[in-house]
């Protein structure tokens, strides 16, 4: 059977507090990566915990950027949903598939376009 709307509107709902939640831990640990690279002497360079920092800074401001893009994906669904256009693929207009979108509620497009990719694209 398939997840009424309301159900649907539930799991993304969810999914995107839980990823505001992530994005929030991951600013407070960046937040901490920053305050701790600031503490150090300017010859960091020569303190291997210095680059131990900045590689995990980059780490924490790429998740943070993923999951921000994650939110807007969401917020995407959820308009959709709205309009009674979720779950149809952006591309071709087919229906996705459900155990697809049970496992990625926000995704635009049915597995074959997704395959297929931008970048693929003839
Ligand atoms: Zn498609």
């Amino acid at each position: 059977m398939n997840p009424t709307d309301e159900q649907l509107r539930a799991t993304l709902i969810a999914e995107r507090a839980r990823t505001l939640a992530l994005i929030d831990s991951l600013s407070a640990r960046l937040k901490a990566v920053i305050d701790a690279t600031a503490d150090q002497a300017a010859d960091d360079e020569h303190d291997p915990e210095g680059s131990t920092l900045a590689v995990e800074r980059g780490e924490l401001v790429a998740q943070v950027e993923r999951s921000r893009v994650r939110v807007e994906e969401i917020d995407g669904a959820l308009e959709r949903l709205g309009h009674g256009n979720y779950g149809r693929c952006e591309n071709c207009g087919k229906p996705i598939d459900p155990e697809r979108l049970e496992v990625l509620p926000a995704a635009r497009q049915c597995i074959d376009c997704a395959m297929r990719g931008p970048t693929r694209r003839w």
